[in-house]
């Protein structure tokens, strides 16, 4: 199918969960196409995501793979909420039991991509001076593959470790006795800080922002538990696809001012000492589209923190004021609360006295100077765009993607670019991006079939039109007006305080809020028409 001149039909960029699964589709169809990562070994997000208390969100057997009955089969998951080095075993598991690591380049780091238009042809460009061409690349780059640090001064002074989590180091970091910071409380450092507490002689968080977060209630799953649910595989990924966030928890349709409050307090309780995203996304919609909704609820999860801290003045501090439950992405978490009644943690808040100065041995605030071996900067994510942004993408008339989309990703059903022609994004900005591989499987499924049908009509080139790129992404905007997120000061309207330019108040529409069911309805009808809105020659 490759034409001499071409070394690849098909680059798929990336080795994570969505790369793993695209070249699997490739290789059964027999077509010439590769896997590039800049990694040392497949996994993406797992591979370097190592830090201590790295685990899911989802639920293990909901995150896994659908598409192969071996593997499903054959799998079992030890706990509820995977931790990270198990679900690195599994996708090595798969990849394995496909033999596709033969088809994964790593090491690989992509570079530049240029669109030569006179051949339908992209060249990539890698650090290691190597240039492949290839007809189509389809992309698995990561919503959050870019890690940001801050730009304070003098962090280059800091004599001791520091390091973002998402470069935690392989070799375990001795913690024993050490003086450890960790700035910032998202998601990511609320699954670490309770670990770290553990074995640090003093752990001091740097919170600028409280967040939300409520238990994830995490447990071993036997062989009797795995057996059951190998039986309940069929409606665990039926109950996945008609859910809005690809997980079994289905909302509470009853209506918010329908259920008597002493009724709904009930729910919640049931919620919070489930499991999982439950809290989020078993519980009544309202509370996302409605403030006094979503004021009542706030007050709910407040009053369990309060319950939780032992010091008050210090719970208040660990209550956000300033955004309600489920308006920014929700961190889960184990013992995050009472790990702040330990002797050996301190809550510094980075807001009341902003950090001034990283200095040789610590960190300065306004207010004090703190000494420590190591600094964790947990702060965030250039997501969805960033890992685009990397790579000098140069389309149609030299046109960089980087800065297409220096106000915000503007894309057709988060997969296509106008000018940017054969080039396929998997989990790319604007898709429904749910339970994540739930989301990957819907954009491989239809994707596979659309280079398919292009190969079948012989078809070099493929791509968006302007006017399809525009109704799309008018769609996205109306999809976060009901929801109370288009107010969120997090990575899903585009904030991230440490890029320039991504700015509060700055939207940049990131997500396709319109669950999964409708995204999926969405594709099946472009393709029914003929893929209405793209355009082949
Ligand atoms: P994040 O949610 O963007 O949080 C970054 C944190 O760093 C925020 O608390 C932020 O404070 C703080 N920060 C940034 N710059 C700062 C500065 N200069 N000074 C002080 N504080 C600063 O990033 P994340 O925790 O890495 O999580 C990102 C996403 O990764 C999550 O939302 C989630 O989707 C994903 N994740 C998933 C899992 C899982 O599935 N198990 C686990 C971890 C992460 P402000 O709020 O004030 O900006």
């Amino acid at each position: 199918m490759t034409e001499a001149t071409l070394d690849y039909e098909v680059v798929v960029i990336g080795a994570g969960v969505a790369g793993i699964y695209q070249i699997k589709r490739l290789v059964d169809l027999g077509v010439n196409a590769t896997v590039l990562d800049g990694n040392a070994d497949l996994g993406g997000t797992w591979f370097k995501n190592r830090y201590p208390g790295a685990r899911f969100d989802s639920e293990s057997f909901t995150y896994g793979y659908s598409f192969s009955q071996e593997v499903l089969d054959e799998w079992h998951w030890t706990e509820r909420f995977s931790p990270q080095p198990e679900t690195l075993k599994y996708l090595n598991f798969v990849a394995d039991k496909f033999d596709l690591k033969k088809h994964m380049q790593f090491n690989c780091l992509v570079e530049a991509m240029r669109f030569d238009e006179a051949t339908d042809t992209w060249t990539l460009e890698l650090a290691d001076g190597r240039r492949l061409t290839t007809r189509w690349v389809v992309t698995a780059l990561g919503l959050l593959s870019i890690p940001t640090t801050p730009t304070i001064e003098g962090m280059d002074s800091f004599t001791g470790q520091s390091f973002h989590p998402f470069d935690w180091p392989e070799d375990p970091v001795d913690l024993a006795g050490k003086r450890v910071a960790i700035i910032g409380t998202g998601a990511t450092s609320i699954q670490i800080i309770p670990e770290v507490a553990k074995e640090a002689g003093h752990l001091t968080v740097f919170q600028r922002r409280p967040n939300w977060a409520a238990p994830l209630n995490n447990s071993p799953i036997d062989e009797a538990e795995m057996a059951a649910i190998r039986e309940r595989y069929d409606d665990i990924f039926a109950a996945c696809a008609r859910t809005p966030g690809g997980f079994e928890h289905e909302p509470d349709r009853r209506g918010f001012y329908n259920v008597p409050a002493e009724k709904r307090r009930e729910l919640w309780d049931r919620l919070y000492e489930g499991s999982g995203f439950g809290i989020w996304l078993q519980n009544f919609v309202e509370i996302f589209m409605d403030e006094d909704a979503n004021a009542e609820f706030s007050e709910y999860i407040a009053e369990r923190i309060r319950q939780r801290v032992d010091d008050p003045e210090l719970a208040e501090k660990l209550i956000p004021k300033d955004h309600g439950f489920g308006i920014q992405r929700v961190p889960l978490e184990t013992n995050y609360f009472e790990t702040y009644n330990r002797d050996n943690v301190t809550l510094v808040d980075a807001a009341a006295t902003p950090i001034e100065r990283i200095t040789p041995n610590g960190i300065r605030t306004s207010a004090d100077e703190y000494e420590f071996d190591l600094i964790v900067y947990a702060t965030g994510f250039d997501a969805f765009t960033g890992a685009f942004d990397h790579i000098e993408i140069e389309g149609v008339g030299g046109q960089k993607l980087r800065d297409k989309w220096a106000d915000g990703p503007v894309t057709y059903l988060g997969m296509f670019v106008t000018g940017f022609p054969n080039m396929v994004m998997l989990a790319g900005p604007q898709i429904a991006a749910t339970n994540f591989p739930r989301a990957v499987e819907t954009s491989v499924d239809w994707a596979t079939p659309l280079l398919e049908h292009a190969w079948e009509e012989g078809y070099t080139r493929l791509e968006a039109t302007p006017e399809a790129e525009q109704a799309w992404f008018d769609h996205v905007v109306d999809m976060y007006k009901p929801f109370l997120l288009r107010s969120a000061k997090s990575w899903i309207t585009g904030y991230n305080s440490n890029i320039e330019g991504h700015e509060y108040g700055k939207t940049r529409y990131n997500l396709y809020n319109g669950g999964g069911p409708k995204y999926g309805r969405r594709l099946t009808e472009v393709a029914q028409n003929d893929y209405e809105g793209l355009q082949f020659s």
